[in-house]
């Protein structure tokens, strides 16, 4: 079975390919590397483009017998999605529809697509459950909130089967440290923090102290990159089994506070540094927290990693990122 990863050389997309790899699938990926980096696709062939490019798409399902698509190439920083919507319309949603007739042209119709917490905006109940309102507060979580209702017409029309992850905050890295989490720029609280741990900045700052939380900053929900690439291939079994439609929620169930998780950073790595704390960020909701139990029941998803986990993992990789 052959899996086209879109976006494959990115952080979460290269964890996929790794676990698909080890679980006896062909891998294919096409990235333009604008974010992600060329080690990080030695999971598979590897592919150099866009998938806005409508002939390069027909060439790889031409070449390669496709089964499947997994589907990560897409902006994500909120505050550059308010600023520059187009951006993220553009590629978010314009290209993934580019890649989606690409699959039905060439009879492909498992899709799987990485959506986001974003969807749900400002949440109006913690645990979050799939089915809460769906009021997505910037172009970011629109734009993903927009595919996620365009591949409901497209199953109903086309019989494209799809399912939605939408993730909450992912952290953390692979043991082999190949590949872990890489942004520029980094805007992530995890890698800003083991940065601050590292010297390479020269404290982390708290995004606001005066949230309705335990002390008063924000509580977010944490899940290890591979707990997520777990999920993905429990969902393309589901996908090729159930031949059903569906989104999930992937989080591990449990919310950290912003502080907390800089203790723990403490604590892991056995560094002091300086925390300052700042305003709010806006567009920041107070509470993030996974409801994960569909995930659970229907998929038989477990997530293994813990806070801790994930902290030392991501600190693993993260002195080999930074070389030090
Ligand atoms: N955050 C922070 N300082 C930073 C980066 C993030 O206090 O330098 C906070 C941010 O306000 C949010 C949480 O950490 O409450 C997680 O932010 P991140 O950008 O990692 O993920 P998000 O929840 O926005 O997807």
């Amino acid at each position: 079975m052959t899996v086209l990863v879109a976006g494959g050389a990115g952080y979460i997309g290269s964890h996929v390919c790794k676990m698909l790899r080890e679980r006896g699938y062909d891998v294919v990926v096409i990235d333009n590397l604008s974010h992600g980096y060329k080690s990080f696709t030695r999971y598979g062939e590897f592919v150099l483009g866009d998938i806005s490019d409508e002939n390069l798409l027909d060439l790889v399902f031409k070449t390669y017998k496709i089964d499947a698509v997994m589907h990560f190439c897409a902006y994500i920083e909120v505050g550059e999605s308010v600023v520059d919507p187009n951006k993220y319309y553009q590629n978010n949603v314009s290209n993934t529809l580019t890649l989606l007739n690409s699959m039905l042209k060439h009879d492909v119709k498992y899709f799987i697509f990485s959506s986001t917490a974003a969807v749900y905006g400002m949440p109006q109940r913690i645990p979050i459950k799939e089915d809460d309102p769906k009021m997505p507060i910037n172009p970011y979580g629109k734009s993903k909130y927009m595919v996620e209702q365009i591949l409901d017409d497209f199953d109903r029309a086309y019989g494209l089967k799809s399912i939605r992850f939408r993730y909450f905050n992912a952290a953390g890295a692979d043991e082999s440290l190949e590949i872990g989490e890489a942004h520029e720029p980094e805007t992530h609280l995890i890698p800003l923090i083991l940065d601050a741990a590292l010297s390479v900045r020269d404290s982390i700052k708290i995004f606001g102290t005066d949230y309705e939380t335990k002390d008063g900053t924000c509580i977010r929900d944490f899940v290890h990159v591979n707990d997520l690439a777990d999920a993905h291939i429990k969902g393309l079994e589901y996908l090729i089994s159930e031949k059903k439609t569906d989104y999930f929620n992937l989080g591990s169930g449990s919310g950290f506070s912003v502080r907390e998780v800089i203790e723990k950073v403490k604590e892991v790595t056995n560094v002091d540094f300086k925390v300052e704390e700042v305003d709010r960020r806006p567009g920041d909701p107070a509470y993030l927290i996974a409801d994960n139990t569909k995930a659970r029941k229907i998929l038989g998803w477990e997530p293994k990693y813990d806070l801790e986990k994930i902290i030392q993992t991501a600190w693993n990789w993260h002195k080999v990122l930074r070389k030090k």
